[in-house]
């Protein structure tokens, strides 16, 4: 997942007008303030050790103010409108807001406290009324307009060309075109939807780490769990207050070796209710009423704009296009892989049968007897694999990829201040040893970490008067966690998981461009070539054979299992793909809805569900009352992104593997060139045609599922 820029276009613009103190009163009381002057820092990452949770708040007063005035000196300038006056002076806009912005959004996702809740609550109609107060500003459009219509007469480039036509086109996508009436109209359904989708963030964080703890005081009820899940349980009771017993939760690296392994099926079935009601609890931290009214409001603001429905206003930016290409697209992937799913459940009921179980088959049965089912088709248990993939070497492998591929070298610093002590940062340099970036990880849960993985920045590659800024990127994931006895050992999932985070943060290092508005900007349905094309690497034999060692002796993993790994490489695809699609069904019916009444979010998402057929036995990869993607996630009608991107990274990496060389050289300095570095110069298909020579194929991606 990648964040999307937090501060693009939609959320610009706030006036303040009781702002009375003199600057030198302001300076005072802003002494201290890191926002509020250049960092002193190296590489100029933010100064985390000076930062607290009272000079966010000050900050953004001072960067909505400034960036008020540079819009307001941009529109009222007398001077004819020119690309420099205009687009130019526009796009370089909001840098100290940025600044703030950057370093809040991002700990309020990764280590958030309550203040920090409490102010997103308060910031979220400010920021509101900051973008509309641009994007509906009369006076800029008007100057954006000019330029735009004498765009191909004025001697421009063709990246300021592209730069024109993106912010035109943003004018007009947020309200700029229309009447005072309908843009009060939208105001207001902004400033609702801002509010909305942080109380759906924050209702998930509570029920995720707050509101659930399976706690087990009978040793028997562990039995079938590995001695590394069982000792981990046993530390989180400690830390829960829980001494003696033993505790799982409902982040991933809890529930799912439980899910996998445990052989108590009552205890299961509690800890995947826990997972899959999360948000549908009736309690104060429900979510139904809010996704309901988001679904309307959203309805409601892409009827105002113009659009048929939700889905139609996101997806006609999108390489897709269509509504109707999605469904067709996700229609074909659904029939393809339901079958193979129904036949995967066929093969654990027989094992279940010939095990004696009087029962059929349930949601929460899948992992446990999917593991058993590895175990009897492949001879293999995913528990032999972890002591190969310590996180160490799985980083140093996928850094050694990169290097292979790329040439770029990482150097690890204990110089840079950190959010929390246990982040990682490195240096990140060229071949020719110059500079590139800086990367930070953030490998484990937290209580006031939000769940999954995702990429971000604090600082977006760029260029200001006339010199390179350069990126800082930041990886945040939720891997299992260390324990007194091991090391971080990861499952083959969160192996793909950092691979798949580094290639969107390959994306933010690689980025060059002039322009913030183009440079490495792409269509959500191409966000997920950069990141799911690295995945391809992490289980190749040769690969493997450069990381995966055992973290006690460095023995290379046995040419056996990395076999079992080749082999298995089909097993539960037709779960995984069914479960995703589904997910990306149900966002897109939500999104395809024109006008929405008192929507009953269970019986809307049953409905959606039945329509194509989804067995009870498999429930959508998110319900709607934890789908963070689209409700909290900015992936709203683009869910399905992962799977239309995966035909395009499939395709990449069947190129350089026909080429006869995983990292052929010519391939990778193309793909580096055209699908990373510039990716934001041309439309995505262009761009990924440029690399190809062709457009893709989706037969790779059918055959690496075992769906043709
Ligand atoms: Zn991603």
């Amino acid at each position: 997942m990648k964040k999307l820029n937090l501060i693009m276009f939609s959320m610009l613009m706030f006036a303040i007008t009781s702002c009375n103190e003199t600057s030198n009163e302001k300076k005072a009381e802003n002494a201290g303030n890191p926002f509020f002057t250049e960092y002193t820092t190296p590489f100029q990452v933010p100064p985390f050790d000076k930062v607290d949770t009272s000079h966010y708040f000050p900050a953004f007063i001072e960067g909505m103010k400034l960036h008020q005035a540079e819009i307001e000196a941009i529109a009222t300038n007398s001077d004819e409108p020119t690309f420099e006056n205009t687009i130019l002076a526009f796009d370089k806009s909001g840098k100290f807001l940025t600044r703030v912005s950057k370093v809040f959004f991002n700990l309020n996702e990764s280590t958030t406290n309550d203040k920090m809740q409490e102010l997103a609550l308060k910031l979220s109609p400010l920021m509101s009324k900051h973008g509309d107060d641009i994007s509906m500003n009369p006076k800029l459009f008007a100057r954006i307009q000019k330029v735009y219509d004498k765009r191909n007469e004025s001697g421009l480039d063709a990246q300021q060309i592209r730069a024109v036509e993106k912010y035109y086109e943003d004018f007009v996508r947020q309200g700029a075109n229309l009447s005072a009436e309908k843009q009060d109209q939208l105001r207001k359904i902004n400033e609702q939807l801002s509010t909305l989708s942080i109380n759906f963030g924050q209702n998930l964080l509570e029920e995720t780490n707050k509101n659930f703890l399976l706690i087990i005081d009978n040793q028997k009820d562990l039995d079938g769990l590995p001695e590394s899940v069982i000792t981990a349980a046993a530390e989180t009771a400690k830390a829960t207050g829980n001494e003696g017993k033993w505790v799982f939760t409902l982040s991933k690296p809890s529930w799912i070796p439980f899910l996998q392994y445990d052989k108590n099926r009552e205890l299961r079935e509690k800890i995947y209710r826990g997972y899959f009601t999360r948000g549908n609890n009736d309690n104060n931290n429900d979510n139904k009423k809010i996704l309901a009214e988001m679904v309307k409001l959203r309805a409601e603001r892409s009827k105002l704009l113009g659009f048929e429905n939700y889905a139609s206003y996101v997806i006609s930016e999108n390489m897709a296009k269509t509504t109707a290409n999605v469904d067709a697209f996700l229609d074909k992937l659904m029939k393809a892989a339901l079958p193979v799913a129904k036949s995967e459940l066929a093969e654990m009921q027989k094992i279940a049968d010939g095990e004696g179980a009087n029962f059929k088959l349930q949601s929460w049965d899948w992992w446990y007897y999917a593991e058993k089912l590895r175990k009897a088709k492949y001879n293999l248990d995913e528990s032999e694999l972890r002591p190969y993939f310590s996180l160490d070497n799985v980083r140093d492998g996928m850094f050694a990829v990169a290097n292979k591929l790329y040439g770029i070298t990482f150097t690890k610093l204990t110089n840079l201040p950190v959010y929390q002590k246990e982040v990682e940062t490195f240096e990140v340099k060229e071949a020719d040893g110059s500079h590139l970036g800086i990367l930070y990880f953030d490998y484990f849960p937290r209580d006031s970490k939000s769940g999954g993985a995702w990429c971000t920045d604090f600082q977006s590659s760029g260029w200001e008067n006339g010199k390179k800024v350069d990126p800082i990127v930041s990886i945040v994931c939720n891997f299992t966690p260390p324990t007194a006895d091991a090391p971080s050992l990861l499952n083959w999932d969160e192996t793909l998981t950092l691979f798949h985070e580094f290639g969107h943060g390959l994306h933010g290092l690689f980025t060059t461009g002039k322009y913030n508005r183009t440079a490495g900007v792409v269509p959500t349905d191409y966000v997920e070539l950069p990141s799911q094309v690295m995945e391809n690497w992490a289980g190749e034999p040769e690969v493997l054979r450069m990381y995966a060692k055992h973290y006690k002796t460095g023995e290379a993993i046995p040419e056996a299992l990395i076999t079992k790994i080749k082999n298995s490489g089909m097993f539960n695809q037709g779960f995984e793909t069914v479960e995703y699609v589904a997910a990306s069904i149900l966002d897109l019916d939500y999104h395809k809805l024109r006008s929405v009444d008192n929507l009953d979010v269970l019986a809307f998402e049953k409905a959606s569900m039945d329509s194509i057929g989804l067995i009870n036995e498999i429930i959508p990869r998110y319900r709607s009352t934890y789908f963070a993607h689209i409700f909290d996630g900015g992936y709203g009608a683009g869910y399905y992104v992962y799977i239309w991107a995966a035909v395009l990274d499939a395709d990449a990496f069947d190129y350089f593997k026909k080429s006869g060389d995983l990292f052929n050289p010519a391939i990778a300095a193309d793909f580096r060139k055209y699908c990373l570095s510039e990716c934001g110069e041309d439309e995505g298909m262009a761009q990924y045609v440029k690399f190809r020579k062709q457009e893709p194929s989706q037969e790779p991606l059918l055959e690496r599922r075992g769906l043709k």
